[in-house]
Parts: C-alpha cells; structure tokens; sequence
C-alpha cells in the first residue's frame, strides 16, 4: 500500500477485502448474471446481495431503489438529462455543470457554502453534498423545499461524511471513491427508478439500462459500501487527524490559504500558496514520491484556474498556486507529517527558484 498517496478525491485504492470479493467474478465464477444455468444464478445473487449492502449502506427502504450504473457522472448525466427545467449548485463536478450549462440551467448564487434557492421555477435541482476540490459540504436537506425533485451528487460524501437520502430523490455515487473499482457506480431512485431507460437493449436493470452486468465491479461496490457502513466514523476521525498534522506542519509557511467553510470534510484540504502555480508543486511533490493534485485538475474556468475557488470568492492571484490534499484509509500519520514537511520544502524551494 502506497501511504504517500494523497489524491483519494481523484481515486482510491481499492481495499484488500473488496478484491477478495471481486477475485472469483473475474476467474472462475464468470456467468453471465442473467443466465439460467448455476454459474449465471451465482453471479445473480451476488449482484442482488451487492444491491441489498448497496442500498442498506444509503439508507434506501428497498434495494429496488439502486440502480447500478457505470459510476457518477453516468448517474448525474442520467438524471439531469431526465428534467426539462433545471436548477444546480453553485460548485458542481463537471457531469452536472456542463450538462446542465448546456442545458440552460439556473446556477444557484452562493455565499461560502450557504446556496441561495433558484430564482426560476423548477423540475429538479441538483445540489452536490460534498464539493470534490474543497470539501465543502452543503446543506441538502436545507433546499429540498426549492424543487419538486432533488438529486445530489453523493460522490465525495459516500463512506466519509454522515448523509441523510430521507428528503433526496435521486443520488450518485462511484465506487471508487469508496476503495471499489473503477467504472462501476449506482443511481440511488427513491421509490423505484422512475426515469425513462437510459440503454435499451436487453433490458437488465429492470429494462432502464441494458448491458451485461459488470459483475466483478458490482461485486467490490456492494463490498466497499458494506465495510464503509462499518468504518465510515472510523475513517472520519482519522482524516480528521491527517488533516490536522498536515496543516500544523505547513502552519510556519508564509502567504497559505486554506480553502474551507465551516463544518468542512477533512478528507479534502485545498490551500493555496501565493506567487506559486498549483500543477508545479504537484509535479515537484511527485518526484519527491508523494501523488496529490492541483485544485483546478478537473474543473477550469476560463482564466485556466479553479471555477469552484472563483465561485468562493477567492482572488485569481491566489487560485493559481491551489492544491488538493485528499486522505484515505492507508494514509498514516507518518506519511502525514512526511508529506506537510516535503510541502512547506517545495513551496520554500520553488518561492526562491522564482526569485532568482
Ligand atoms: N462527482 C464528483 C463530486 C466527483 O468527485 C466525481 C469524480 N471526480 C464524479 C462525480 C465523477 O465520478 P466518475 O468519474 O467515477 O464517474
């Protein structure tokens, strides 16, 4: 296991318990999930135990209600795409803003994480739970009022941070965010998906999305979201505690600027260091072996700078020298501490290469 690796926002590891689950689907037990003979009902009822842990993990009242998908920007794409009128939030991962940008969707104003209702009528808003580049984490439940329909996007909030799906409609998640595999998601639908069908075809997915099942990734996704049922307050208290020795360890360095609101999910740091461009610390903190990114990785405004900072308020000056720390489960206190004193290193190094 890799403990210098600091992107979990990006993607996780996958944890050892999950690909032992998975192993036998991608080896011997390889029916096909809809086949009638044994080899086809294994793999079928090891997807419908993966949409029981899936949908006991979300709090959902019938696993009915989880539709697996190809991960979250499927789901997100999938709901937006399914409304005439739309509202989003002000800080939303790509899938949502650029869908529902070309959409004409409302972009709701925002004062730090306090989201103002739309101004407009409504179908849907979409309103994320936990910001990918921040950590932000916004109050759902508090804009449920504002549209007949509400969907969240639950990707960075799923196994990390305590979320409630009572007054949600629609909800996205990946599961490798959660230590499952890549390419393999769910569309929580509360009572039922009542979309129209996304793929047709075979009619898996009761006829909303056809395809095979990818058998393997749902396997992982039903494991990692039953350990983070078990572990997520764990997992919590320790990013609580990376976090913290992180920022103690860069607290001496002068011009940062730490980019959160209140009640912010410590599995994501984004701070900025002044006269610095964020993608040269990633690059000089890889060659020193620690992976983290550059705040502005999947979400560029115009300028080249972080469109989730500029909705913040936060001077483009600054915005350029953003990163992103992200913590997961293998990451150590060690490592931690290992990775704040190589940070305050480069950024001195780098500050003092600029000025020669
Ligand atoms: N939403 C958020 C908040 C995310 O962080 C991500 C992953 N960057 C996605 C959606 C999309 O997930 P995927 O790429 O697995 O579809």
């Amino acid at each position: 296991m890799n403990h210098n690796y600091f992107d979990n926002a990006a993607s996780t590891p996958v944890d050892p318990r999950v690909l032992k689950e998975m192993l036998p689907f991608l080896a011997e037990a390889c029916g096909n999930a809809h086949s009638i003979h044994s080899c086809g009902m294994r793999a079928r009822a090891a997807v419908e135990n993966a949409r029981d842990r899936v949908a006991e993990f979300l709090g959902a009242d019938d696993a009915e209600e989880v539709v697996f998908t190809s991960g979250a920007t499927e789901s997100n794409v999938w709901v937006l795409n399914s409304f005439e009128r739309l509202a989003i939030g002000p800080f939303e991962h790509p899938s949502v803003a650029q869908t529902g940008g070309c959409r004409g969707a409302e972009v709701l104003a925002n004062d730090c994480q306090t989201v103002r209702p739309p101004t407009k009528p409504c179908d849907l808003l979409s309103l994320m739970w936990v910001n990918n580049e921040t950590g932000i984490v916004l109050d759902v439940e508090g804009a449920a009022e504002w549209a007949p329909k509400l969907h969240t996007d639950l990707t960075q909030a799923a196994g990390k941070v305590p979320f409630s799906l009572a007054k949600v409609n629609y909800a996205s998640i990946s599961a490798h965010k959660l230590y499952g595999p890549k390419g393999t998601g769910a569309l929580y639908a509360k009572g039922g998906c009542d979309l129209e069908a996304l793929i047709t075809g075979g009619g898996q997915e009761e006829g909303k999305r056809s395809g095979t099942l990818n058998v393997p990734g749902i396997v992982g996704l039903g494991a990692a979201a039953a350990i983070a049922r078990d572990e997520q307050a764990h997992d919590f208290e320790r990013a609580t505690e990376l976090r913290a020795i992180v920022l103690e360890e860069i607290a001496s360095v002068s011009d940062v600027r730490v980019n959160a609101c209140e009640g912010n999910s410590p599995f994501i740091l984004n701070v900025c260091f002044l006269g610095l461009v964020g993608e040269s610390l990633v690059v000089e903190l890889d060659s020193r072996g620690f992976a983290i990114s550059a705040a502005s990785a999947c979400k560029a405004s115009s300028h080249g700078t972080s469109g989730v900072l500029k909705a913040l308020g936060v001077p483009e000056e600054w915005a350029r020298g953003a990163v992103r720390i992200s913590f997961g489960r293998h990451n150590t206190r060690e490592s931690a501490r290992a990775l704040g004193f190589a940070l305050r290193r480069c950024v001195s190094d780098l500050r003092e290469m600029a000025t020669h």
